[in-house]
């Protein structure tokens, strides 16, 4: 989820293994999952600033991981509460049996680190011509953030329409990283016998970046229990990298300065090695004085949500955003939720958030960005681990909403009837 902030933190601090990289000091404290009636933006952003981690937002009702004394202080505000069960029971009831530095017994079908880096080599190397792996640089722990191009001729930088796909921001948002390769699988084994795959090769570039934060991702399947990491895994308990992008950085009340809180914004933007590698990315894809990626979208889980900007005001419109552009956005953001049966809404609908991917990507770069929020649309810490026995069908939900974006991505305005 793109959104909470919280407190997991203290859990994951006592699953700490001898050896691994500390990631602080927090005291081991038990929280709870609940659920919490919010009716405004105002109260959810509220329910958002005691440090909870929020798992997912249904209208007027939040999934929320609190401790005991978050839920003091919320029963403390007035809000109604149900309390659905302990984070670490919920977790634990996921796997049975250690099975270390790899996803546990019903969840093979996902992909760690060195899988997803040896499907990638196999598209490049199977389809050199249309596929091509690259580095955009380090995590913090020295893993490469891979990029894979698609796009026929793929050698040469063709003038088409530049997509960019990214996943896996957020650690425990294992599906997502499933979603990306499903993109990349289907654009590349698809093209010779699938005239639609073919077309849209022929005239976008499309760029996946399966996992933003490979640290991370490692991190959470450690154990053999997942640990609900979310964060990168910089000193002292990680960043936030959702929240340290150099847009409206810390503008609004939207992350927390608090080290251990879930959605700690970092000392500065860009202070996280992974937002400057995306950063450095699309900033090098302006060329001629014209950003080439004209569309994106960030893949988050979960609660079935399509979201575009701003997150970090609750306004419609702002600077940099007028009347049309939040026109087409919502529009063509309401058509890929059509498709996909999430609920479309901008991403401050929610409460305010700043220093996000998106926020960046259209207040820096006019890149129309959107934030998928997967399956499920609700489950607790259970949530973020659905078996992959729901991949195939998951990531198949978004073929439609993915195709969408790419046949726009020439000039998006067009879903208004305006031109480019
Ligand atoms: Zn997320």
């Amino acid at each position: 989820m793109r959104k909470h902030r919280g407190l997991l933190v203290a859990i994951c601090m006592a699953l700490i293994v001898p050896g691994a990289v500390s990631a602080g000091a927090a005291p081991p404290e038990s929280a709870g999952v609940y659920d919490v009636t919010a009716k405004t933006v105002e109260l959810r952003t509220s329910v958002a600033s005691t440090g909870v981690d929020v798992y997912s937002v249904h209208g007027d009702r939040m999934t929320v991981a609190a401790t005991k004394e978050q839920a003091r202080v919320l029963r403390a505000r007035g809000f109604a509460q149900t309390f659905q069960g302990d984070v670490q029971e919920q977790l634990a009831a996921l796997t049975s049996g250690p099975s270390a530095r790899d996803f546990p017994s019903g969840y093979a079908g996902y992909h760690n680190y060195a899988e997803m880096t040896a499907e990638l080599r196999k598209a490049a190397s199977d389809f050199p011509n249309i596929a091509k792996l690259s580095s955009i640089g380090k995590s913090h722990e020295g893993r490469d953030i891979w990029m894979l191009k698609i796009s026929d001729n793929v050698n040469s930088d063709e003038n088409e329409p530049e997509v960019l796909f990214n996943c896996n921001i957020h650690a425990r948002e294992h599906l997502t990283v499933e979603m990306c390769l499903r993109i990349a699988k289907r654009f590349t084994t698809g093209y010779a016998s699938n005239s639609a795959i073919k077309g849209v090769v022929d005239s976008r570039e499309i760029l996946i970046v399966p996992s933003v934060n490979p640290d991370g991702a490692e991190y959470d399947i450690a154990t053999g229990q997942f640990r609900s990491w979310r964060k990168n895994r910089q000193a002292p308990s990680g960043t936030d990298i959702n929240r340290n992008f150099g847009y409206k950085w810390g503008c609004c009340g939207g992350s927390s300065g608090s080290t251990g809180s879930e959605t700690y914004r970092g000392p500065s933007a860009f202070s996280t090695p992974e937002a400057q590698r995306i950063r450095d990315l699309v900033n090098s894809r302006v060329v001629g004085g014209k950003q080439q990626i004209t569309a994106n979208i960030d893949f988050h889980t979960y609660s079935e949500l399509v979201l575009w900007p701003f997150g970090y005001t609750q306004n419609d419109t702002a600077p940099g955003l007028n009347a049309d552009e939040q026109k087409a956005f919502s529009t063509l953001g309401r058509q890929m939720a059509q498709t996909n049966g999430y609920t479309p809404q901008q991403g401050s609908d929610l409460y305010v958030t700043d220093g996000d991917i998106t926020d960046w990507m259209w207040g820096q770069h006019k890149i129309w960005t959107y934030t998928f929020e997967m399956y499920p649309s609700g489950g607790g810490a259970g949530g973020f681990y659905p078996r992959d026995t729901v991949i195939e069908r998951e990531t198949a939900r978004n073929d439609k909403a993915v195709d969408l974006l790419l046949s726009y991505a020439d000039c998006v305005p067009r879903v208004i009837g305006k031109t480019c």
